[in-house]
């Protein structure tokens, strides 16, 4: 990008680009998105005459026909929370530049490591810095980066209007974090693809969710246009008893919000990250009672297919 920007959390980078919008514009996003997003969208800016399509993402025709002549942007996860289902974000990206909106992304569950949206087309991409990027879970940070210089400059007007800047110990740690990125997303998604495997295999489990699964639809995609599947794991359990045993049993890992960072977690979406959703949608998209989320960290893998085994018994 011609420039980056840092805020105070990934919530107040994304609050800071929705500036660039006014009273009558229409944006497309993604519609199992992060719950904090769709908190804002639908609860901050629609009092203030922006309004929003939900649409699956993963597929370009359904954005296309959720454009509308006052759309002016396309907001997207590349890979998407809980159920990481992939965008396909050069085609996205090539889609929004024939109708002369912005394509944004999301890109806090891949960091630049596994995909550069940029590169494949995307005006702008934003982080929720507090994830993958510090990678210790200590910080809450926010990151953007522009494109287009003029465009850049506008975001740049608005961060520093609204004073979401980040302060010095976060951007400090921030800085620390990205040091050691690339060494904790090869061990993380490592380690992801050998739970996702032993899960697979689990009498107690159902569907297991992650990209890394050659048979996950996004699968193909995502190895033409990532370097790596990323390290976040969805899968349903059998019986709705399993959930409170695994999310109170596990020792090493931490029933805790939040991801991406060296320890792994486990969270239950419906009821933690995506209680904001409402119910009808959640039923729809599949997260469900049954529905149990893993950020995986840096752990020995042995180590954390233990812990899952002795929770579920
Ligand atoms: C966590 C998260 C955010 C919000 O970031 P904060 O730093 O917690 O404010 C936005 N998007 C995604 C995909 C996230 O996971």
């Amino acid at each position: 990008g011609s420039r980056g920007f840092a805020y105070a959390s990934g919530m107040a980078a994304i609050t800071s680009l929705m500036f660039l919008f006014e009273r009558g514009d229409h944006l497309v996003v993604t519609e199992d998105l992060y719950g904090g997003s769709y908190r804002l969208f639908e609860k901050l800016f629609q009092q203030f005459g922006l309004s929003f399509s939900y649409v699956d993402t993963s597929d370009v025709e359904l954005v296309r026909r959720a454009i509308r002549p006052n759309t002016r942007a396309l907001f997207v996860e590349s890979l998407t929370n809980p159920l990481l289902k992939v965008a396909d974000v050069a085609a996205l990206a090539a889609l929004c530049k024939d109708k002369g909106m912005l394509c944004i992304v999301d890109n806090t569950f891949l960091t630049p490591y596994l995909v550069r949206c940029l590169d494949l087309g995307a005006d702008i991409t934003v982080y929720s810095g507090s994830k993958y990027l510090s990678g210790h879970n200590d910080t809450v940070c926010g990151l953007v980066a522009v494109k287009d210089a003029a465009l850049a400059e506008k975001v740049y007007f608005h961060q520093n209007g609204a004073g979401a800047v980040l302060g010095p110990q976060d951007s400090w740690l921030t800085i620390r974090g990205i040091k050691t990125l690339t060494i904790r997303m090869e061990r993380q998604q490592e380690n992801a693809l050998a739970l996702a495997s032993w899960l697979k295999g689990h009498p107690g489990v159902g569907r297991v969710y992650y990209p890394g699964l050659a048979e996950h639809p996004g699968h193909d995609l995502m190895q033409r246009q990532c370097t790596g599947f990323g390290a976040m794991i969805a899968f349903e359990v059998t019986r709705p008893e399993l959930v409170e045993r695994l999310l109170m049993k596990t020792r090493l890992i931490s029933f805790a919000e939040s991801l991406g960072g060296v320890e792994s977690l486990i969270t239950f979406p419906k009821v933690q990250t995506h209680a904001d959703i409402e119910p009808e949608t959640l039923q729809r998209l599949g997260i469900n009672d049954l529905l149990l989320r893993l950020s995986v960290g840096i752990e020995d893998k042995d180590d954390l297919i233990a812990d899952l085994a002795q929770a579920f018994e």
